[in-house]
């Protein structure tokens, strides 16, 4: 087995489901990927077709994709923080049981979980509301996990820091369900600085531990450190820089963790109308290990 586990952000639709998202993986030569089970942005979801995931799973087994790597990012809007409206809480707690039976139809092991905004509540309101919330859905012993991602700090945003993650971590009754996802435009954004990585990784280490790293959210950043905006940029092209990234993806400690790109797609001429999914060529720089300054051209060129 390969020791570098890497892939994107891929999507999934209602015609295709698991075996277009694998494809596309395949197209990025991935050898992971992540999908949300319908819009990131709205909480809309389908059945699951079983022969679908059968020949999805066939697809990945013949190209080498170990689907233990493989992870769902759970919809954005869902919020486990706010306790306000009872019935918006109760939404997002069933809409999260209903995500992990759609892991389990789907034979996937990884959710990816925004923690939540405390939306004025208050950081420990809102962080308590989160255990309170994610003991209903993970209230049976065994299951998929649920891994919590580190946040920017955008307006209300909690799990900014280890020092929360972990006092969630130690609120849930199912240790085994729950784990960590590290996004490096994330955590940069949140003030860690990611030119001493391994530093942060110890400080990690030592508050959660590395053994609870489910996967990693590889992406650069388009701001300062500390800056709180949560904008991505594509792998050696932001702030975080190449030679950093590269540390990380290929840390010794993390080896065999699957890590996901989210970077931005690119544009043809500026505008939006036209983008185009950088996941095939930054793999491969990745895999090169050596910065391609000429990417995003190469890029434009190969969908012009
Ligand atoms: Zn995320
Ligand atoms: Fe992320
Ligand atoms: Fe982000």
């Amino acid at each position: 087995m390969e020791d570098l586990v890497i892939g994107s952000h891929v999507s999934y639709n209602k015609k295709e489901g698991l075996v277009g998202s694998v494809k596309e993986a395949l197209s990025y030569n991935a050898n992971t990927f992540m999908f949300y089970t319908g819009a990131p942005q709205n909480t809309v979801r389908g059945p699951i077709d079983e022969n679908v995931v059968r020949e999805a799973k066939k697809l990945m087994e013949e190209n080498n994709i170990d689907i233990k790597n493989v992870v769902i990012h759970a919809p954005y809007i869902v919020n486990l923080a706010n306790d306000k409206e009872e019935e918006k809480f109760n939404f997002a707690v069933n809409f999260l049981k209903g995500e992990v039976e759609r892991a389990k139809k789907l034979g996937i092991n990884l959710i990816v979980l925004h923690p939540g905004s405390h939306v004025g509540l208050g950081k420990e309101r809102g962080l308590d509301n989160i255990i309170k919330g994610l003991n209903l859905v993970l209230d049976e012993k065994d299951g998929p996990v649920i891994c919590l991602e580190t946040m920017a700090g955008k307006g209300t945003e909690l799990g900014t820091t280890f020092e929360d993650l972990k006092y969630i971590i130690d609120g849930i009754e199912n240790q085994n369900r729950i784990m960590v996802c590290i996004d490096t435009c994330h955590i940069h954004d949140a003030g860690y600085d990611l030119n001493n990585f391994d530093e942060v990784l110890e400080k990690f280490d030592k508050i959660i531990g590395i053994d609870k790293i489910g996967c990693m959210h590889i992406n650069d950043s388009k701001n300062e450190i500390n800056s709180h905006k949560d904008r991505h940029d594509n792998i050696g092209f932001g702030i975080i820089g190449f030679d950093n990234l590269m540390k990380i993806i290929y840390h010794k400690k993390l080896k065999g963790i699957p890590m996901l790109l989210e970077t931005p797609y690119v544009s043809m001429d500026g505008g939006k109308d036209r983008t185009y999914p950088p996941y095939k060529f930054e793999i491969g720089m990745i895999r090169n290990q050596k910065y391609d300054s000429n990417l995003l051209t190469k890029i434009r060129n190969y969908y012009k």
